[in-house]
């Protein structure tokens, strides 16, 4: 079974188009959505009828949450906040509805998915270097865990001996005795200084995870987010992935 994993599309059509018209060529089957649907971009209906239509497995993001009331929006920053609030008015009843009532983490026979991170998912926080992946091995059982929410696609691993280690974005297989969080990256919202649409794929009888980077119409994307007077700034760091 091939699994396309990708997670934080932030309301941005475009990216979200461009990715999934991706997924359709390879032609995989199977998607899977690690929250964060909605926030910063300019077509959260948009984009939570795509993901409707074409993942039926998703959990909820902090973006999600917060955008329905779920979870406090007080500690992000401006920008989110503002764009947050402004989703939380255009969604519908329905799309409201349909969000509250995504999971916060999901099992799969394969693999494991949360939007942040496996201790407390509802906390909401960000794992970016080897010193706070190595606690986190123990609150999931399988081999294999993806996760978003920072946005910056990585690999950690431990091995045996319990040794952890971060080791880029780079395709790879799975060892026997080595345990593995994965960053898929975002598909709306790239923040690791590539501006393309970022996400992964698990190939289960292989065991490799291959990441993507596919480009999107950025100025599209950016006018959306003008035209729905949201922060300038969340158009511009589009052009620069960051
Ligand atoms: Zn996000």
């Amino acid at each position: 079974m091939r699994y396309a994993i990708i997670s934080d599309i932030h309301g941005n059509l475009q990216a979200a188009e461009a990715v999934l018209g991706l997924i359709e060529r390879l032609d995989i089957g199977q998607i899977v959505c690690l929250g964060d649907i909605v926030g910063y971009g300019g077509d959260p209906s948009h984009c939570v009828d795509l993901i409707r239509r074409f993942c039926p497995r998703v959990i909820i993001g902090n973006h999600d949450a917060g955008a329905v009331g779920l979870t406090s929006v007080d500690y992000f920053n401006p920008a989110a906040r503002e764009a947050v609030l402004w989703t939380d008015m255009v969604l519908s009843d329905e799309e409201r509805n349909y969000l509250k009532n995504l999971p916060y983490e999901m099992d799969f026979e394969d693999f494991q998915i949360v939007h942040s991170t496996p201790d407390d998912p509802a906390q909401w926080k960000y794992l970016l270097v080897e010193e706070e992946a190595g606690p986190l091995f123990d609150f999931f059982n399988g081999r294999l865990l993806f996760y978003g929410h920072t946005h910056v696609p990585v690999v950690f691993r431990r091995d045996a001996e319990g040794t952890v280690h971060a080791t880029g974005a780079d395709d790879f297989i799975l060892e026997k005795q080595v345990r593995y969080i994965v960053n898929v990256g975002s598909v709306g919202q790239p923040r690791d200084g590539d501006p393309r649409a970022t996400f992964a794929v698990y190939e289960s009888e292989s065991e490799k995870v291959t990441f993507y980077r596919e480009p999107y119409d950025i100025a599209a994307a950016q006018k959306r987010i003008l035209q729905n007077d949201l922060p300038q700034m969340l158009a511009i760091r589009l052009a620069f992935g960051r």
